[in-house]
């Protein structure tokens, strides 16, 4: 019976060091394997300043993560790059690359589908499929980091900022999404800054407060998407078990806990959550909490049920919220030509005959 690979671009440093130790050589190998896994390099053949006893060494016990590039679509202005990328097992997975002022950033998947069921979002259609190992996180990272290289010389710099709000609720991967998170900001792999890091979750409070607790000062992102019960309740399931309120109040802890302020995120939808009383519920629930609020006006998704909002409708609603004193901005609407909303892309290229894995 052979054993199980272990998966190394899931391990700390220090753990792939005490792996070499295990196998009898010195520990500065594992920090040379470190450096070739972070340069990108995605089979240990091409490790070559090791010697071919210990590549052999490691190619018995480690298998490095697959994430491979099927597609890729660049939206007209060059300023957004979707990944479409297949995995091991032969589940597609999407990430995206937003050229931005500061630096690139990358927005990437946590599971593969989502079981939250929020109506607006194509990648819950099929239901929570698995969640996503930290290898498979770090592979679309480093996925991103090569592909921006090999384009341009001037954009060596690579992956500056992460978002985790591809498909999947990072809060529902809790355990993988917290290694994954000390993996690409430790300095021997991307040090990635934690300033640097969003993680966008529909609400569950358990793990906000969990999260709160980490002590790692990431930005928290919560998608609010209403201004009450009653409206969170006919676009997002969790809404029936996580309260209004409540979440806020996780917010305002999570606040407490990290000096972070909080984003709420809150997707318009024709006159759903899009109107003045809206504007004015949500400014009276977020008076005197330091937070920020990104309005983004929907991307129609196929079969969808819910209506962009007319430019004057985000207009007044924006303008509502300013007035009442809360820091507002209306998101850059990145990639709609190539399916910016999440999951789409994959659809679409599911939907060509023979297209299946
Ligand atoms: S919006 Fe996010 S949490 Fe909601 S179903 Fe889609 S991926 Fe899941």
């Amino acid at each position: 019976m052979t054993n199980k690979l272990i998966d190394i671009l899931g391990l700390m440093p220090y753990e792939i060091e005490e792996g070499l130790l295990e196998m009898d050589e010195q520990a500065f190998r594992g920090k040379q394997v470190v450096n070739w896994l972070y340069k990108g390099v995605k089979d240990f053949d091409n490790m070559n300043n090791l010697p071919k006893t210990i590549r052999k060494k490691l190619r018995e016990k480690y298998t490095i993560a697959k994430v491979d590039e099927i597609e890729k679509h660049q939206s007209d202005n060059s300023e957004t790059t979707k990944y479409l990328c297949l995995l091991d097992d032969h589940n597609i997975i999407e990430c995206v690359v937003m050229k931005y002022r500061y630096g690139n950033t990358l927005c990437l998947s946590t599971q593969v589908g989502c079981r939250m069921g929020c109506s607006f979002c194509e990648s819950t259609k099929q239901g929570l499929v698995r969640n996503l190992t930290v290898g498979e996180m770090m592979g679309q990272v480093l996925l991103a980091n090569t592909d921006i290289s090999e384009d341009n010389e001037s954009e060596k710099r690579g992956i500056r900022n992460i978002v985790l709000m591809g498909s999947g609720e990072p809060l529902d991967n809790y355990d993988n999404v917290m290694k994954f998170l000390r993996l690409v900001h430790h300095p021997d792999t991307l040090g990635i800054s934690y300033r640097n890091i969003t993680l966008s979750t529909c609400g569950l409070v358990p793990g906000m407060r969990k999260l709160a607790q980490e002590g790692l000062p990431i930005t928290l992102a919560i998608s609010l998407h209403g201004s009450n019960d009653e409206i969170r309740r006919k676009i997002m399931p969790v809404a029936s078990a996580y309260k209004v309120n409540d979440i806020i109040e996780a917010g305002k802890y999570y606040f407490e806990k990290t000096g972070r302020r909080i984003t709420f995120e809150y997707a318009l939808m024709d006159h759903l959550n899009d109107g003045m009383d809206n504007a004015e519920e949500l400014g009276v629930l977020l008076k005197g909490f330091p937070c920020h609020i990104n309005v983004i006006p929907i991307n129609e998704i196929q079969d969808g049920l819910y209506k962009r909002s007319t430019e004057n409708r985000i207009e007044t609603f924006t303008k509502t919220l300013e007035s009442l004193g809360l820091q507002v901005t209306r998101r850059r609407e990145l990639g709609e030509d190539i399916g910016g909303a999440c999951g789409q892309l994959k659809r679409g290229y599911l939907d060509v005959p023979g297209n299946s894995f």
